[in-house]
């Protein structure tokens, strides 16, 4: 057996084989712990380490999953089984009526609202008569599972871990996958995911979700581990203490939820018996030392302990590519195009003001099936500003863009996009930490359409084959299919560029924006951007393309547009637009 496969099977043989080998009681203990607590940090390094949404309240979600069971139990003789469900269930609204209020708010309402929401939960459950108050619920069943009593902490040892590990697998499915590679977008591409078609605010939901059932289940381990619930371990303390794992452990890696969750048990129990004895008084001081842990790491390992863990299995891990998998994939569905000289777009009167700058004031012109139209204008012209509310990404505050016929001047950008308009954007974005093809892959998001109960389950392998082979092909199509497998972020700016024109052509569109793709590049990266687009003119492509080089543009386009302080200067062939004296004066005036 290879040594990659051979290290997981040994890992997993001894995981499974602890309970029965001659181990003390406690060393079960720690790892049962450290299963329930992994459950929740996964959820964290979805929520957090992956979208970069920060929750307080994932030990209040832990609280719902142990008091559901708990409650149920002792008081209605109910199944934990459907204490299992009845908790899930709670805790799904509770998700649900928290991101949907929060979400769609700016940074920081949601931390806020779940320190609010594990505030409030405590109270509820520390002042309930129902719930017990601070004594809680007393007597809590063991689970029975086919007959069998998991009472015995080596029983329940294999239930916590199965759960963790499949939790585990889950999460690790839905990152490499297309809602996975949204989730991924979440981070810091929101604004290229919903030019790629994606909803962020759903995605932002579901990670939310998902992070908080599996907090619930976790609770639920928890109410039956311990037999009995009460209020403290659900506290908000607690909630920062799960956050404490995510970070430490390494908030983008799956795996790094187990880390945290290891050494912060082994760690607190340290400290909890080494502290007190050093001070020399009782207390809560290991949250202090914690907390230092916290900034240390934050400032010297952002990326937490994973990394640092995996760096050392590289050895007998090493890093691979992805299995090319897709040859003879059928391909994705493709758009009717429209006919060569059919009305494209047309931008009439548009107009955008910043407070009191007009940054595009009254702009019209047109674009044909199959031309290459040219907007250029100094820096600071508007050119972006047409763009983006062309695209969506801004909303105009007058004036009428139509596509293919359609008004589209008050649709949101991923409308637009399913609508076959597809851009790029002048500052590249890009997930860095996923490869070129990945990124180009997100660009088919609109032609696919697993969702991520089918990811999490694996079911959506045939699709995925079928857009990485339409991500491959993208990719050929400008001459970049040897650069594949890299990280789009060690990639130089000129390959950055144009991988963006094979995402945005991965969504099939019937017109192709391009911002500046020529900005940064060195003359030769310019000559083969340049290529790239005449190969696409002869294919058929439609492009609006934003540049400020003249040069660049002129031996390229059909027809120039040419921008000043937000206005429309003129428009014309390019021979036109160079013998223009208007056009020398504004270039000369504002660049030398
Ligand atoms: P170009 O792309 O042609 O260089 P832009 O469209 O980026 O020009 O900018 C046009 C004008 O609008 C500039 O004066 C710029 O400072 C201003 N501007 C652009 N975006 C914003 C914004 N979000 N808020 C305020 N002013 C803006
Ligand atoms: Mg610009």
């Amino acid at each position: 057996m290879k040594s990659n496969k051979l290290f997981p099977a040994l890992g997993l043989m001894l995981l499974a084989l602890l309970p029965v080998l001659p181990v003390p009681e406690f060393w079960i203990t720690q790892a049962n712990y450290i299963g329930m607590f992994a459950l929740v940090a996964l959820g964290l390094v979805l929520l957090t380490g992956v979208g970069g949404l920060t929750s307080f309240g994932q030990a209040a979600f832990v609280g719902v999953g142990a008091y559901a069971s708990a409650l149920l139990s002792t008081r209605y003789g109910l199944s934990p089984w459907l204490g299992l469900v009845a908790g899930l269930a709670v805790t799904l609204v509770v998700a649900l009526v928290l991101a949907w209020i929060t979400l769609r708010m700016s940074g920081h309402y949601l931390p806020l609202a779940t320190i609010a929401w594990a505030l409030s939960l405590n109270y509820c459950i520390a002042n309930m008569d129902f719930l017990g108050k601070y004594d809680g619920l007393l007597g809590v069943p063991a689970l029975e599972l086919f007959g069998f009593s998991l009472a015995d902490g080596r029983a329940m040892y294999y239930l916590i871990w199965i759960c963790a590990i499949l939790g585990a697998l889950a999460v690790r499915n839905l990152l490499d996958s297309r809602p996975g590679r949204a989730i991924r977008a979440l981070g810091g591409a929101t604004v290229m995911a919903e030019a790629m078609g994606v909803s962020t605010f759903r995605y932002k939901v579901i990670v939310f979700v998902i992070a908080a059932l599996l907090a619930s289940v976790s609770g639920w381990l928890f109410a039956h581990v311990q037999r009995t619930v009460n209020p403290s371990p659900f506290a908000l303390k607690m909630g920062i203490e799960y956050l404490f794992m995510a970070v430490v452990g390494g908030v983008s890696s799956v795996w790094g939820a187990f880390v945290g969750a290891g050494v912060f048990k082994i760690i607190e129990d340290q400290l909890k018996e080494l502290l007190p004895q050093l001070l020399g008084s009782n207390g809560n001081f290991e949250i202090i030392v914690l907390g230092i842990v916290l900034v240390l790491m934050l400032k010297y390992a952002p990326k937490g302990l994973w990394p640092s863990v995996q760096g050392l299995l590289a050895r007998w891990f090493p890093a691979r590519a992805r299995v090319r998998d897709w040859e003879g994939a059928a391909a994705l569905a493709s758009r009717p195009k429209p006919q060569p000289g059919e009305l494209l777009l047309q931008v009439d009167k548009l107009r955008k003001q910043f407070g009191g700058l007009v940054a595009v004031n009254d702009v019209s012109f047109t674009i044909k099936a199959g031309e290459i139209i040219g907007l250029i204008g100094p820096n600071g012209a508007g050119k972006s500003t047409t763009f983006n509310l062309i695209s969506g990404v801004l909303s105009a505050t007058s004036g009428q863009v139509r596509f293919l016929g359609q008004s589209i001047a008050r649709l949101p950008s991923r409308e637009i996009a399913r609508r076959g308009m597809s851009r790029t954007f002048q500052h590249v974005k890009m997930i860095a930490d996923m490869t070129v093809l990945e990124n180009v892959a997100l660009g088919g998001y609109l032609r696919s359409s697993n969702g991520t109960a089918r990811a999490m389950l694996r079911l959506d392998r045939e699709e995925e084959r079928r857009l990485f082979a339409e991500a491959e092909a993208q990719l050929k199509r400008i001459g970049m299919e040897a650069q594949m497998n890299e990280l789009a972020g060690n990639l130089a700016l000129g390959p950055q560029r144009l991988m963006e024109i094979a995402r945005a052509l991965c969504s099939d569109p019937a017109l192709l924006l391009l911002d500046e793709p020529a900005a940064g590049l060195r003359h030769k990266e310019k000559q083969a951007l340049a290529a790239v687009l005449r190969q696409l003119k002869a294919e058929g492509m439609s492009i609006l393309l934003v540049e400020h080089d003249m040069d660049f543009v002129m031996g390229l386009t059909d027809r120039i547009v040419v921008m000043e302080f937000g206005t429309k200067l003129i428009e014309g062939t390019p021979a036109e637009v160079q013998a223009s004296p208007e056009v020398r004066a504004a270039y000369l005036g504002t660049e030398h």
